[in-house]
């Protein structure tokens, strides 16, 4: 694979840009691999990319119904911060964030990550307490975040109304390293670099069944045929149940949508990322000058990948106090994903009831902050057969053992 670089731009510019490679190859699907991924989102492609790099584990599938990036990981509003109250959160978030902020060099790939800042509005005094809390915890776990006033918070964003009626902002809590990233330039930079190491990714290929013997799985069926495996990572957000059904478990996970949408393009007005969490919605601006805007899930389990004239309403109502600017601006775009929630809003990165078999999922509302992380746990769950220090507490039967990580506070609504 040849590398990115500005000499290779200048090469091409000479040569009317006719030496592109295709950056990830596509190949048909081989008999049998030592590892096959379900799922070319950011958790799978990130799974196997290292499994590549840190256990140099190269004979890899990674099989995707549709298109890679195509689900959640090409649907979410990029919202990276890794302030979480628990101690395991804090420690796989973090280590994503760190992850993120030297990822397009690692990857020679842009992913346009801008730590350019994220707050958490407190509106209400509970949201103080719980919010300080937060603070304190993170200083604790070694993740830098702090309090910041209401004059601060109006300083930061100046297109605020702080002084509300119903939901004035009395502080919030902020986290400088926080930020976004390009949500389709993290797929595709894994995509590249696993196709580099010469592992398949194959599209347009959904999984149909899984087959196993002696508490073993062998290999999936698909719509291009059988593919065998020594090994399985199931890595499928939304679909994670009808996965788990056909390899023969139950998963502690629901499945809702999820929706987001933009505004019209407007000069550049707000360069961090605000989340309002009482009145359920938050905002950033991208780089075409959109303001994207999410809330809360939908109110019942459904496999829907659209948006609802409903959640336009009841998100912009809730902003509007807050951002006053937004009364007047046309909605372009809404759109939705299936999200995967567990209880205590936690994930799974957990060895499973078959001996080979491994699943990633869980993230629910807030998991493209976490690809990086979460693909280098899961790459050494799969690769030695036993959860490494990032991925230990998140196994999926600690619902049965009541070791909940409870992050409802933090990612119920939230991303
Ligand atoms: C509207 C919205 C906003 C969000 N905002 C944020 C945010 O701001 N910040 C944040 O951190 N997170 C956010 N999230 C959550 C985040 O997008 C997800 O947690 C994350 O992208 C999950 O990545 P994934 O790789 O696990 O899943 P996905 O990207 O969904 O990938 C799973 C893949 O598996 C494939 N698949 C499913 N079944 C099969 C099968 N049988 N065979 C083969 N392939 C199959 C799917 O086609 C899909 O491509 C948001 C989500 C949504 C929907």
């Amino acid at each position: 694979m040849k590398r990115y670089s500005v000499f290779a731009i200048a090469r091409e510019a000479m040569r009317y840009h006719t030496g592109w490679e295709k950056a990830w190859r596509s190949p048909a699907p081989k008999a049998d691999y030592d590892v096959i991924i379900v799922g070319a989102g950011g958790h799978g492609l990130a799974t196997a990319y290292y499994l590549g790099k840190n256990h140099g584990i190269r004979n890899v599938a990674v099989i995707e119904k549709g298109w890679l990036g195509g689900g959640n990981t090409g649907r979410n509003t990029t919202i990276i911060r890794s302030n979480y109250l628990q101690d395991p959160s804090a420690a796989i978030y973090d280590k994503a964030l760190q992850l993120y902020e030297t990822l397009s060099q690692d990857l020679n790939y842009n992913v346009m990550f801008s730590p350019r800042g994220l707050m958490m509005l407190a509106q209400t005094h509970h949201e103080v307490r719980g919010y300080l809390r937060t603070v304190h915890a993170n200083q604790l776990q070694g993740v830098a975040t702090r309090w910041i006033t209401p004059q601060e918070v109006k300083k930061l964003v100046p297109i605020m109304n702080i002084d509300g009626p119903r939901y004035p902002v009395l502080g919030a809590l902020y986290q400088e390293r926080g930020g976004t990233a390009r949500h389709d330039a993290v797929a595709w930079g894994y995509a590249r670099a696993c196709s580099g190491m010469g592992m398949d990714i194959i599209q347009n290929c959904e999984v149909t069944g899984v087959t196993s013997a002696n508490g073993v799985v062998t290999g999936v069926e698909t719509t291009q045929g059988r593919i065998g495996c020594r090994k399985l990572g199931m890595v499928v957000a939304g679909h994670s149940g009808q996965l788990a059904e056909m390899a023969g478990f139950r998963l502690p996970v629901e499945s809702l949508a999820l929706q987001a949408l933009v505004s019209e393009p407007v000069k550049p007005c707000l360069d961090v990322v605000v989340m309002a969490n009482t009145v359920h919605g938050y905002m950033s601006q991208s780089d075409k000058g959109e303001l994207v805007i999410g809330g809360g899930t939908d109110g019942f389990n459904n496999f829907t990948q659209r948006g609802s004239f409903h959640h336009i309403e009841e998100t912009l109502r809730a902003l509007i106090e807050t951002f006053p600017i937004i009364s007047r601006m046309k909605m372009l775009r809404q759109w939705g994903g299936i999200v995967d929630m567990t209880g205590d809003r936690s994930p799974l990165i957990s060895k499973t009831p078959l001996g080979n078999c491994f699943i990633n999922c869980g993230w629910g509302t807030g998991g493209f902050k976490a690809i990086p992380g979460s693909g280098w746990a899961m790459a050494e769950l799969v690769a030695t057969g036993e959860p490494g220090p990032l991925a230990a507490a998140f196994n999926m039967w600690r619902f049965r053992e009541g070791q909940f990580i409870d992050e409802s506070v933090a990612a119920g609504v939230a991303h």
